[in-house]
C-alpha cells in the first residue's frame, strides 16, 4: 500500500488515530511493525485474546507485520508446556506470526551489552541494598527517595561488579544493577529502578547459562527496539511505566524508537483474568486443568467448543478503549450465538428422559421422517428421523397439573412432536412411589409436520427421541465458575475462591441423543433444539458421545442449567 491507500484507511479507534498521525509524519515512514508479548507463565485467556486480534489485527489492516515474542525474562515462573500452549491458542484464534517467533532470551548477550554500555554513560550501577532496603530509599509519593549510598560507585568498579555478577560470584539476591535516573521523580518507576537481579533457575531455553536475568522494564522496550516494533501495545497499567520505557530507548544505541501506546485491559463479569487467579484454580484443583471448559483460557473455550470466529467477533465489538471498564459476559454469549446459528446442525437430544408409549402406533412399525439440518442454511440439507411407539420426551415437557401458561404437554393437552405428529396425552402411569414412570399417549395420523394435515394448531412444539435407536451420551451443562459479578472485589479477609459456584458443572445422568450421532469427531458443534449449542469433547469415545454445552439458546443460565418447565 502506499501511503495515500494506508492513510484512507478508516481509523477505527484511537490506535488508529496514532498510526495516522505517524503515517502522515512518516515517523516510521510507512511502517507498521506490533508484537503480542506474552511471558510463557501460564495459559492465554480471552483477555489476552483481546490484545492478540488488536497487534495482529492492526499490522494486518495496515498491510504491516506483527511478531510473537515471548518475554521470557522470570525463569522461576514460566515453563515449556506454557510456550506451546500459547502458540497453539494464537493459532487457533487465527492468527500467524510466519517466521517471527521471537523470545526475550534471544536477547541476553545483547540486553547485556546495553546494560555494559548503561554503566559505561554512567546511567547505571550496581547496588547492594537489600530488596527490602530498595524498598524503604525509595520513599513515598510525597517524600522524595534517598540515594542509595552506592550510586556513587566508579564506572570501573561497576563494570568489574557487573561482570562478577554474571559469572556467578555473588548470592542470588545480593546484589542488582539500576538505573541511575531520579531518586526525587515523581513517577516511582523512575527512582533508580532494577534493572538486573541475580537468580539461579535454570531458563527453558538459555538453560543454565545466565544467573542474572533483566527486568521486564528493561528488556521489553529493548526487545520492541531490537525488532523494529513501531507501535508497542500494552495495557494501562504501563502507562506510568512509559518513561522508564522511553529512558531505555532513549540511552541504549537501539535502531528505532518504538513507542508504547496503552489501552484498557478487558475485563469481563462473572470472570477472573489474572493468571495467578487461573493458575491456583487449576493447581488447587478447583477446576480440571487449564483446558476446564469453565476456565477463561482460550484452551477452555477451544474445548467447550468456542468457534474462534465468536471470540474474535467479541474482540471487534468491545473496541479499544483508554478507561477500564467491565464488559457483561452475555455479550460473549451473544457472539457465541450469531456464529452457531449459522454453522450449526440441529439434532434433537433429551437431558431427562420421560417414555412415552404411542398406544394407537401398532406395534413394531417405524417411520422414516426427514428432518432439516439447519433452517439458516437449506444447502445443508437434512437428515431421517425414526419414529415408533415407544419416544422419549424431555421430563420438563410435561406437568401432571399444568400451570397457567404452560403450552406443553399435561393429561387431556396435546402437543406437536418435531418434525412428526401431534400428540395427546391420554393416561399418567406411575410407580408404587408414585414417581411418574410413562405416559400413555395417542398420536393424530393425519397432523404429519410438513404435508397438507388437518389444519389443527397446537400451542406447543417438543423435542422427542425414538427409544430403541436413542444413544445414551454425556452431556455436560456449564454455569459461570463464580456466584460474584466481580470476583476480584472481595472484602477484607475473604478470597475469591470463596465465590466459586457448587454448580458450575452439572452431567444430568441419562441423557440421550439422536442415532445420528453415533459417529463424530471431537471439536463438532450442534444445537440441540430448544437446549443450545453443543461441542464434542475430546473425551468421546466410539458410540458414546460427550458434549459440552457451550451456551444456551437464550440467556438463561442464570435460572439454573437444567430444562425447566417454566418458559
Ligand atoms: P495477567 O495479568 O493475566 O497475568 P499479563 O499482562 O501478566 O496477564 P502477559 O503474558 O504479560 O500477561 O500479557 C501479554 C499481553 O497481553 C500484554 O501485552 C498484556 O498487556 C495483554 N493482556 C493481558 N491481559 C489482558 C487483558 N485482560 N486485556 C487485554 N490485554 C491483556
Ligand atoms: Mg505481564
Amino acid at each position: 500500500m502506499n501511503k495515500q491507500d494506508l492513510l484512507a484507511l478508516p481509523s477505527t479507534n484511537f490506535i488508529d488515530d496514532i498510526i495516522h498521525k505517524d503515517l502522515e509524519s512518516g515517523k516510521y515512514g510507512l511502517r507498521v511493525h506490533t508484537r503480542f508479548p506474552p511471558e510463557p507463565n501460564g495459559y492465554l485467556h480471552i483477555g489476552h485474546a483481546k490484545s492478540i486480534c488488536l497487534n495482529f489485527g492492526t499490522a494486518t489492516k495496515y498491510g504491516g507485520l506483527c511478531n510473537l515474542r515471548f518475554d521470557d525474562t522470570n525463569p522461576s515462573k514460566e515453563e515449556q508446556e506454557f510456550i506451546d500452549s500459547i502458540m497453539e491458542s494464537v493459532n487457533w484464534l487465527g492468527f500467524t506470526w510466519e517466521n517471527r517467533l521471537y523470545f526475550a532470551s534471544d536477547y541476553f548477550e545483547q540486553l547485556y551489552e546495553f546494560a555494559v554500555q548503561l554503566i559505561k554513560k554512567g546511567k547505571a550501577y550496581v547496588c547492594d541494598l537489600s530488596q527490602e532496603e530498595i524498598r524503604l530509599y525509595r520513599g513515598t509519593p510525597t517524600i522524595p527517595g534517598k540515594l542509595s549510598p552506592y550510586a556513587a560507585r566508579s564506572v570501573e568498579e561497576n563494570l568489574q561488579l557487573f561482570t562478577a555478577m554474571r559469572n556467578g560470584e555473588f548470592a542470588d539476591g545480593s546484589r542488582v544493577l539500576r538505573a541511575r535516573i531520579d531518586m526525587a521523580s515523581s513517577n516511582f518507576n523512575m527512582r533508580d529502578p532494577v534493572l538486573y537481579r541475580i537468580q539461579r533457575s535454570t531458563h527453558p531455553r538459555t538453560g543454565d547459562t545466565w544467573c542474572i536475568y533483566p527486568m521486564y522494564d528493561y528488556a521489553h522496550p529493548l526487545s520492541d527496539a531490537l525488532e523494529g516494533i513501531t507501535h508497542s501495545i500494552c495495557t494501562l497499567e504501563f502507562e506510568n511505566h512509559r518513561p522508564l520505557y522511553d529512558w531505555c530507548i532513549e540511552n541504549c544505541d537501539v535502531p528505532c524508537l518504538s513507542q508504547q501506546i496503552e489501552f484498557a485491559r478487558l475485563n469481563i463479569t462473572y470472570t477472573v483474568m489474572s493468571k495467578r487467579k487461573l493458575r491456583l484454580l487449576v493447581e488447587e484443583n478447583f477446576v480440571n486443568g487449564w483446558d476446564d471448559p469453565r476456565m477463561p483460557t482460550l484452551a477452555g473455550m477451544r474445548r467447550r467448543g468456542y468457534p474462534p470466529a465468536a471470540i474474535r467477533s467479541f474482540c471487534e465489538k468491545i473496541g479499544v478503549a483508554k478507561a477500564n471498564s467491565t464488559v457483561d459476559f452475555s455479550l460473549l454469549e451473544h457472539c457465541l450465538r450469531d456464529e452457531l446459528n449459522i454453522s450449526a446442525n440441529r439434532v434433537m437430544a433429551v437431558l431427562q428422559p420421560l417414555k412415552i408409549i404411542l398406544t394407537n402406533w401398532p406395534q413394531g412399525k417405524t417411520e422414516k421422517l426427514d428432518a432439516e439440518n439447519n433452517p439458516e442454511q437449506p444447502q445443508n440439507g437434512s437428515r431421517e428421523l425414526i419414529l415408533g411407539r415407544e419416544l422419549y420426551i424431555e421430563q420438563s415437557d410435561f406437568m401432571e397439573n399444568p400451570v397457567k401458561g404452560f403450552h406443553r404437554l399435561y393429561p387431556g393437552g396435546e402437543v406437536r412432536l418435531k418434525h412428526a405428529y401431534i400428540i395427546r396425552c391420554e393416561e399418567v402411569i406411575k410407580d408404587e412411589a408414585g414417581q411418574i414412570t410413562q405416559l400413555l399417549c395417542t398420536y393424530d395420523p393425519q397432523t404429519k409436520s410438513g404435508e397438507a394435515g388437518s389444519g389443527k394448531k397446537v400451542k406447543g412444539t417438543i423435542h422427542w427421541l425414538e427409544a430403541f435407536s436413542a444413544l445414551p451420551a454425556q452431556v455436560r451443562l456449564y454455569g459461570q465458575l463464580f456466584t460474584k459479578e466481580n470476583p476480584d472485589d472481595v472484602a477484607e479477609g475473604e478470597n475469591f475462591t470463596d465465590y466459586l459456584a457448587q454448580d458450575s458443572l452439572i452431567i444430568p445422568p441419562s441423557a440421550l441423543v439422536e442415532a445420528s450421532l453415533a459417529d463424530i469427531a471431537a471439536g463438532q458443534t450442534f444445537q440441540f433444539l430448544r437446549h443450545g449449542y453443543f461441542a464434542v469433547d475430546l473425551d468421546t469415545k466410539p458410540g458414546f458421545p460427550v458434549f459440552n454445552r457451550i451456551v444456551s439458546l437464550k440467556d438463561s443460565w442464570r435460572k439454573g442449567l437444567l430444562p425447566s418447565q417454566k418458559g
